[in-house]
């Protein structure tokens, strides 16, 4: 498999204005920001450009049957990945997935060859998936000693001591059970995982600035995590070694730094979240999903009460961050019809000095709807859920959706938005 960068490209702002967040990054930004928790920007996934090419007016079809396909990258280079095909667009372009999740967007301008075996489709497994994470950093240029920690549902590559995969493997795997409880008992079914879920935690920010980079994700670069669409991966590094002369050795340590760095449990939820949902049938990889309604429920579970036995008593708590945000956006900057900007396109989230009053008025939101109307905002969800791959909607079509879940009248539903969070402590 030939590296991946060679057929990056980025979106243009006009592009970016108008897609979806299917195939966005969830990018926690650490930094300047007067908040206590990360706050949060978005890039774009490194083969929007392709999807963005392939355009609408496709056939649906995932192939079962291992394709090999011969195409031009971005510079024009020759080369070739094996994989299922899952979608195959009118004009010709596809979109491929490989054996470990990776999805490729091929335009029918740069594809050369399809050859279909007969061979069965299967996706790695955890030995296999472990490889490709180490292949992966080493095409990254991080060359250092890594150990893979595998459990039930991930598949952890980690440069650090194995006290912080086992710790960050424990916290993993309590949320796939939390997560699936809370939504079962809410009207939502969550699929079976189809595989386990790669996680990459990189001992520090030096070596978490060269995968963002290699991931040509530059905004992320800073950040503390993000979760990649694309590579269908969280990329995380180890928090609590940053202020600390040496890395924790023992889960206990681990445990007892963690407690004194709150964002290091909000990084790791937050994106195990947005990767939960990619890979348990609440979105669909490159599909238009609203960025409020992703970011929205990833924020909504960034408050766990980990110091609960019996694991995870937290969901549903009041994010202090975003309220704070979200209060002060209200009283400085919040014009009306805010909600119809939020829901319409993912434009506030795309601009930098714009996204954070964005992220709070996404979690306020997201917290009244699933506080207070919880079986529309659950079909909603459902809505979301069979949206395909490369189908964008117009801003239009996203209002309609929208209202037809939650009612026409979006003043009164902001009426009462804003009546509910000033109630809230
Ligand atoms: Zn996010």
């Amino acid at each position: 498999m030939q590296c991946l960068d060679e057929r990056t490209q980025y979106l243009t702002r006009r592009q970016a204005l108008r897609r979806s967040g299917g195939a966005l990054i969830a990018v926690s930004t650490a930094g300047t920001s007067s908040l206590t928790v990360p706050q949060l920007v978005i890039a774009q996934s490194n083969d929007d450009a392709g999807a963005e090419r392939a355009g609408n007016g496709q056939r649906k079809i995932t192939s079962q049957t291992v394709s090999t396909i011969e195409f031009r990258d971005n510079a024009g280079k020759e080369t070739s990945v094996a994989g299922r095909v899952l979608v195959r667009a009118t004009d010709g372009g596809l979109l491929v997935e490989d054996a470990a999740r990776r999805l490729w967007t091929i335009p029918a301008s740069q594809l050369k060859n399809e050859t279909v075996t007969d061979q069965a489709f299967q996706l790695f497994d955890s030995e296999q998936l472990g490889r490709r994470l180490v292949e992966e950093t080493r095409a990254a240029g991080i060359d250092t000693e890594f150990h893979i920690h595998t459990t039930d549902n991930y598949v952890i590559a980690a440069s650090t001591p194995e006290a912080c995969s086992q710790w960050t493997s424990q916290l993993l795997e309590r949320m796939q059970i939390a997560f699936q409880s809370y939504w079962q008992n809410r009207h939502f079914e969550l699929h079976p995982l189809a595989s386990p879920l790669p996680v990459l935690i990189l001992s520090n920010q030096t070596q978490f600035a060269k995968m963002a980079e290699f991931d040509r994700t530059p905004a992320s670069a800073k950040g503390q995590g993000y979760y990649l669409v694309t590579a269908n991966r969280i990329v995380l590094f180890d928090l609590t070694a940053q202020d600390a002369t040496s890395p924790a050795t023992t889960i206990v340590e681990v445990q007892r730094r963690v407690e004194k760095v709150p964002a290091s449990v909000a990084t790791v939820v937050h994106e195990a979240t947005h990767q939960i949902a990619f890979n348990r049938g609440m979105h669909c990889r490159y599909a238009d999903n609203p960025v409020w309604l992703t970011e929205g429920m990833a924020m909504y579970f960034e408050t766990p009460d980990l110091k609960s036995r019996r694991g995870w008593s937290g969901i549903g708590k009041v994010n202090d961050a975003r309220l704070f945000r979200f209060r002060e956006f209200l009283k400085a900057r919040r014009g009306t019809g805010s909600i119809e900007s939020l829901i319409r396109d993912n434009s506030r989230f795309a601009e930098a000095d714009r996204a954070i009053d964005a992220y709070s008025e996404a979690w306020a939101l997201s917290y009244f709807l699933i506080r207070t109307r919880i079986r529309d905002y659950s079909q909603y969800l459902n809505t979301i859920a069979q949206k395909q791959p490369l189908q964008w909607d117009t801003p239009e079509e996203r209002v309609a959706e929208f209202r037809s879940a939650f009612g026409d009248d979006l003043a009164k539903l902001d009426r009462e938005l804003v009546s509910f969070t000033s109630r809230l402590k």
